[in-house]
């Protein structure tokens, strides 16, 4: 029986075959590709400016350079993420706060933002894990009565949505990621999307060494900009994959059903939260009983041809974090997550059959 990764990106012939007209054309680099998948994007959320990029490590970091975070502010946001969320705080030289999750969702709780606010604190960055959204109503109610921005890092979550509206097309800055394992891949890049106070020629400024272009052909560079733009192979593959993006929600929505349906509760796992409104079922992952041994679930399961993988072990508790002075006991729900979250196979090109598979194997496994 051949392995069964626990995600792998759905790349369509056309979208294949889009990718060879890019490369024929002779322009790889930032054109028209890329502009056309950010008005794609764009039309996706509203009429709202977008902005691509290379990463969404590179929209985050851009957001809060854009939002005006830097040296002596504080941003709050989740320890249960990609350490990517954190990692651009502290690269802006802002100054990282986490509050704990609520094990209910495993996003940041509100109630705990309201206590970690300082006179110091400027931004909110939530996360939607597993993508399903963080509550969009309680963190704006917060941002709004302390004037802070938000910066909405919505890797996982593109395709979730609020109150029937999709994620990024409300809110301040709103982030997302491409890479390989997220719903929608460009194979790496991100989006950012803008809010009406941005100018969106600045946000590209910073996206490409500050650069500005004259009509003479000259320029001028008036602001320290980065290297992340994407290119116009990444944007066919975008371009590719966003009208399918609707289907790929609903067939994984299935696949979670199915989940939930075949998992045996007598075998003492966690589940995840079970949402099939605003989530996009970006991964499915259950908790391994208290106690459990994760690396030999996870060497168990690969034996009977299983992947399985963890996002995301408390970020604070790794070496640069423990540095700053982070450490075990700071944040115990997200640390009890961490440390039993398991990630199972679910992307859309999954047979029904598979899902039967992985739940025969688990009980093996958890029942030895
Ligand atoms: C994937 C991800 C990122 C970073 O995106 P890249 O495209 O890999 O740079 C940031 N935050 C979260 C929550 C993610 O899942």
């Amino acid at each position: 029986m051949s392995f069964l990764p626990f995600t792998r990106p759905t790349i369509g012939e056309e979208t294949i075959a889009g990718v060879a007209d890019v490369l024929r054309s002779g322009w790889s680099t930032s054109g028209p590709q890329v502009n056309a998948f950010e008005a794609a994007l764009s039309d996706y959320f509203g009429g709202r400016p977008v902005r691509a990029f290379n990463s969404g490590t590179a929209t985050l970091e851009v957001a809060l350079r854009l939002a005006g975070i830097g040296p002596g502010d504080e941003v709050i946001t989740t320890p249960l993420t990609w350490v990517a969320t954190a990692n651009v705080i502290l690269e802006v030289g802002a100054t990282p706060v986490f509050a704990d999750i609520d094990p209910a969702t495993r996003n940041i709780d509100p109630a705990r933002i309201e206590a970690a606010l300082t006179p110091r604190t400027k931004a909110l960055m939530p996360v939607d894990l597993a993508g399903l959204p963080a509550d969009r109503d309680r963190l704006y109610t917060i941002a709004t009565a302390h004037k802070l921005r938000v910066v909405e890092d919505a890797a996982q979550s593109l395709g979730a949505s609020w109150h029937g509206k999709p994620i990024g097309s409300c809110g301040d800055f709103v982030s997302f990621s491409f890479h390989a394992n997220k719903n929608l891949t460009t194979g790496e890049g991100g989006a950012l999307v803008l809010p009406a106070d941005v100018d969106p020629a600045y946000c590209e400024r910073l996206r490409l060494q500050g650069v500005k272009r004259a009509a003479d052909g000259g320029m001028d560079v008036d602001v320290l900009g980065g290297k992340w733009n994407l290119t116009d192979i990444a944007a066919a593959i975008g371009l590719g994959q966003l009208p399918r993006l609707a289907e790929f929600t609903a067939r994984r929505r299935d696949l979670v059903r199915a989940y939930f349906e075949h998992i045996d509760p007598a075998l003492g796992l966690t589940l995840p939260p079970r949402d099939f409104e605003n989530s996009n079922l970006h991964m499915f992952q259950p908790l391994l009983p208290p106690g459990s041994d994760r690396g030999a679930f996870i060497a168990a399961m690969k034996e009977r041809g299983i992947g399985v993988g963890v996002h995301y072990p408390a970020l604070h508790l790794f070496s640069l974090y423990r540095k700053l002075g982070f450490k075990d006991g700071d944040f115990p729900h997200a640390e009890d997550v961490g440390r039993r979250i398991v990630t199972l196979p679910l992307f859309p090109a999954m047979a029904d059959g598979d899902i039967d598979r992985v739940c025969a194997a688990i009980e093996e496994v958890l029942s030895h």
